[in-house]
């Protein structure tokens, strides 16, 4: 039973670089709650949002950071069940949920608009112990090594975005805007589930991450030296757009292009946030008779198909997980995802 003090990274305030590592207490657990031994975390677009003081949703401050991440049990409360000290584990995010929620019946709880999640809800995993509520908790294969297994949280947002709550059928021409780790994830998503061709964009700062999205299949991509994308659509196929696009990029402005090189009839998922208005007309959404789809977060039968495709090396995260660092060195990692200069670290604290 791990007793007496930790050390976590901690989001302390709103302004933009108010994250440092402090000591804390190791967290008491309730009765259904785990003590989870943090042995791998990954860092999210989500993190550097808080530590830039750029996002847009509320933070309890203060806050551990860390909400992607794989452990082993180190003592469990009175309550829980299926689990025994020492198993290994990956966490769903949703560490707070209304108790009499519906959408929890429906199995739609990563929806539920009381939830709070881990790193900015409740204290995340950027520590060297978290508690987690068990029914958060999957079991993970030996196979799956713990970094990968980090990188669970990720890739169950791409699965749900594009194997969940898109239509994508073998042979589906596909366009993922956005070449972030969200982005590639769908990217290799894609692929898997058939994609028939696969266009990645991006924009000239996405140099290094359109290099990744080559080597996980994309069969064009575009954006690192100004392309002009809706020529090079217009001269694809038949020149009536994209089965599908997935809009990663994380600004509104992003759409405009998805609603130009989609196919009449064809399906734009928004999975990236953009918080500015948009300021462009909806009018081809009309015209086209496009659906418009937003995905978010992900639940417990994703899960379970995303461990299954990574611990057997059906999806393989290796050209994204450029980098695996001790926690004390989480300002070097932060900057250089920041920067692009690596798309996912991981650390280890
Ligand atoms: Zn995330």
């Amino acid at each position: 039973m791990a007793k007496g003090g930790m050390i976590g990274l901690v989001n302390y305030a709103k302004e933009p670089g108010s994250v440092e590592l402090r000591e804390l207490p190791v967290p008491e657990i309730g009765e259904g709650d785990v003590l989870l031994k943090v042995q791998a975390v990954g860092i999210c677009g989500s993190d550097l949002h808080q530590y830039h003081g750029k996002h847009s949703w509320g933070v309890n401050y203060p806050v551990v950071l860390g909400h992607e991440f794989s452990g082993v049990i180190e003592s469990l409360g009175g309550r829980v069940s299926g689990f025994r000290e020492g198993d290994r584990v990956v966490s769903e995010t949703a560490a707070v949920l209304p108790r009499d929620s519906a959408l929890i019946r429906q199995g739609l709880y990563n929806l539920e608009p009381g939830r709070l999640g881990f790193g900015y809800g409740v204290d995340g995993a950027m520590a060297s112990y978290v508690k987690v509520p068990s029914r958060c908790l999957h079991h993970i294969p030996t196979t799956l090594a713990t970094e990968v297994a980090a990188l669970t949280e990720p890739c169950c947002v791409a699965y749900n975005a594009v194997c969940v709550n898109s239509r994508v059928q073998p042979g589906s021409a596909v366009a993922v805007i956005g070449p972030g780790p969200i982005g590639l994830l769908c990217a290799a998503m894609a692929k898997f589930a058939g994609a028939g061709h696969l266009l990645v964009v991006g924009t000239p700062s996405d140099a290094k991450r359109l290099e990744v999205a080559s080597q996980i299949g994309a069969d064009t991509v575009l954006g690192a030296h100004g392309e002009d994308v809706p020529a090079w659509v217009k001269n694809f196929g038949d020149g009536y757009g994209m089965d599908l696009v997935i809009d990663a990029a994380g600004v509104s402005a992003s759409l405009q292009l998805g609603l130009e090189i989609v196919r009449p009839a064809g399906q734009i998922t928004k999975v990236g946030w953009g918080p500015q208005p948009l300021g462009f007309s909806l009018d081809p959404l009309v015209q086209k008779a496009v659906t418009l789809q937003g995905s978010f977060s992900h639940n417990w039968p994703v899960w379970e198909r995303v461990i299954a495709l990574l611990a057997t090396g059906k999806i393989d995260v290796a050209p994204m997980l450029n980098l695996v660092s001790p926690l004390a060195d989480w300002k070097q990692a932060f900057d250089s995802m920041h920067a692009g200069e690596i798309v996912k670290g991981v650390l280890k604290p």
